[in-house]
């Protein structure tokens, strides 16, 4: 028999641009939920990894509501940086989510571990952990990738976050050069919702 798909579907974050974001890579037969209507706070980030910490909020959001959630976690490797700012992403921002900030330290880490860096290829990737979570739904995971290469300074107006010194593969731009439009098809996230297509 064919698995059911999910018709019902609550997104687990309470920023709304990223709600805004999901809902675009969503397919459209989906009633689409979302957990700000329901005025709950977001869970401590506990997890050691993105996937813990995706399948930590779609679980409680699910619990608290009682409808199947997709929660998602995401953030910036850096090799060099044994793998940081990872899970911190969002923190190396401080408290009022500043990216500025976030960008900064990272040059500050990458002068730290090594002086000569700017003549070097600093790879890092961009990672998305989705899960889903709820009644009568196994739990669901999909990771997507995309590798690429911290740019030398800051570039690029568009995007968000650290997309302004992030260059991937086979570009010569950073993700904060590039229209929306067309980061938006290629990036972590994207690869991770098509892993998903086969589930909604
Ligand atoms: P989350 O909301 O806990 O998943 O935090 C994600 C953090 O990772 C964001 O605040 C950004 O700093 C960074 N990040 C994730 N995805 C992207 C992206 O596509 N571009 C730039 N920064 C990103």
């Amino acid at each position: 028999m064919k698995k059911k798909k999910i018709k019902d579907l609550l997104i687990g974050s309470n920023n709304a641009g990223k709600v805004r974001e999901i809902k675009q890579l969503l397919p459209k037969n989906i009633n689409v939920y979302s957990i700000i209507d329901y005025k709950v706070r977001s869970p401590k980030e506990t997890g050691k990894t993105f996937l813990q910490n995706s399948y930590i909020k779609s679980k409680y959001f699910s619990k608290k509501t009682g409808k199947i959630c997709l929660a998602d976690d995401s953030g910036l490797e850096i090799d060099i940086l044994n793998k940081r700012p990872g899970i911190f992403s969002a923190r190396w921002g401080g408290k009022n989510n500043n990216f500025n900030q976030a960008i900064n330290r990272v040059f500050k880490e990458l002068n730290k571990v090594d002086k000569n860096w700017k003549k070097k290829r600093i790879k890092a990737r961009f990672i998305c952990a989705l899960t889903i979570y709820g009644p009568k739904v196994k739990k669901i995971h999909a990771i997507g990738k995309i590798e690429g290469r911290i740019s030398i300074k800051k570039i690029g107006k568009n995007g968000f976050g650290y997309d302004p010194i992030f260059i991937p593969n086979g570009e010569k731009i950073t993700f904060g050069q590039m229209k929306f439009k067309n980061k938006f098809k290629i990036d972590h996230r994207a690869k991770a919702f098509t892993k998903l297509k086969k589930f909604l």
